[in-house]
């Protein structure tokens, strides 16, 4: 086989070196590191760790403020509150500089980092309607062939409680949405049954995933998850289905735990958490242990919701582990499998990962091996997109 390009000196976490033969975007061979690699372009790696590229599992490119002014944080007048969070937002969003010149900001940061694929949540309810949606689908058109993005119809006024939305939600996948997303069933809309109808109506209609926001804690959200897992199954919807945040499972009892991740495993529903601030969040072993595939996002960067964020999924992994107590070079490869194989399963991609078939989409860090890279988060990285080098020391290449 002719090659298009050989990267040579590609170390593999564990120390296997290869030199990887690119073919129309994807890894056509993996070549020991003594093959001579004549008469093709090359580009030496110089021996520097290469993963594979990072998936951003859950963020919101209609909503940042990144590169904008700075907007400080307004507190809730009475502990967190998604209705006031909400309304704040839309104050803020309503001073901010253009969506499209926010998104590509955002887009920048966390192809600089080295996301190559995304899935994002794109309001689409009664307030906006579909005009979120069709600026980012236009930004993403732009930046095709240097990330992938999922995007989510996302009904963050509610579904029930924001006239419209259901038909909205139809016309948005109509447009290019992928999936469709939901929002508190109980607390939000305050009909389970009738929220997660419209959901999965619109899910099954469009033959789309779905990936609901779910903020209730305690039992309250435990009782949700159940319940999406029930349909899920009842769908026959394994593997389509995630539910991001799904804080109620890191406020229960361990037994009561037990009995909702064996749901989750048995009906394919994939848990999202980015193990943000004082919250408790998903506990990701006990989860992947019981078969639950959690995966991550960096959710909010310097929006309404809160100032933090850096679009670095690697950073993020760092967080996953720092906040789940992880120390042995095991649990620091568990974090990192989040913010990348498990992603991938979670958005069903396809031809992810450093093998031969696989789209050639990775990244090259400065680091021993993937549990120094996950607590040392390495600037000065390399990012490929389907065997084209994309950005580099987090700059977007020719801009
Ligand atoms: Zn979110």
């Amino acid at each position: 086989m002719v090659f298009d390009r050989i990267f040579l000196n590609a170390r593999f976490d564990g120390g296997t070196r290869h030199h990887i033969a690119v073919k129309d975007g994807h890894i056509a061979a993996l070549l020991p590191a003594d093959a001579p690699a004549g008469g093709v372009e090359t580009v030496d790696l110089a021996n520097a760790l290469v993963v594979p590229g990072f998936v951003e599992g859950h963020i919101h490119l209609d909503t940042s403020f990144y590169g904008d002014a700075w907007r400080p944080h307004k507190p809730c007048t009475n502990g967190f509150n998604v209705h006031e969070r909400v309304a704040f937002q839309a104050q803020n969003m309503a001073e901010a500089a253009p969506m499209d010149v926010r998104a590509r900001n955002q887009l920048d940061l966390c192809i600089g980092h080295g996301t190559t694929q995304m899935r994002s949540h794109v309001m689409v309810d009664g307030s906006v309607g579909l005009k979120s949606l069709e600026t980012i689908l236009r930004v993403r058109e732009e930046y095709r062939g240097l990330i992938d993005i999922q995007l989510v119809a996302f009904p963050q006024s509610g579904i029930l409680a924001s006239p419209g939305t259901p038909k909205l939600l139809e016309e948005a996948i109509g447009l290019g949405a992928n999936l469709v997303g939901g929002l508190d069933p109980a607390s939000f809309d305050r009909d389970v049954e009738k929220h997660l109808d419209v959901v999965f109506g619109v899910a099954n209609k469009h033959g789309v995933d779905i990936d609901i926001h779910l903020h209730d804690m305690g039992t309250l959200g435990a009782f949700e998850i159940e319940q999406i897992a029930a349909r899920t199954r009842a769908l026959g919807m394994e593997g389509h289905v995630a539910i991001s945040h799904a804080y109620g499972l890191g406020d229960i009892t361990m037994d009561q735990l037990k009995s909702v991740a064996d749901k989750l495993a048995r009906s394919g529903v994939a848990i999202m958490t980015n193990a943000p601030g004082v919250r408790p969040f998903p506990p990701i072993l006990p989860l992947r242990n019981a078969g639950v595939t959690v995966f991550s996002g960096n959710d909010n960067i310097r929006d309404s919701w809160w100032p933090y964020g850096d679009g670095d999924m690697l950073r993020r992994a760092t967080t996953l582990g720092y906040r789940s107590g992880f120390n042995i070079d095991e649990e620091l490869r568990v974090a990192f499998d989040v913010v990348t194989t498990a992603g991938a399963k979670a958005l069903r991609l396809e031809g992810y990962g450093l093998r031969v078939g696989a789209k050639a989409d990775f990244v090259t860090l400065n680091a021993e091996h993937v549990p120094e890279a996950v607590v040392a988060a390495p600037p000065g990285r390399a990012v490929y997109k389907a065997g084209m080098l994309v950005a580099s020391n987090g700059k977007i290449v020719g801009r």
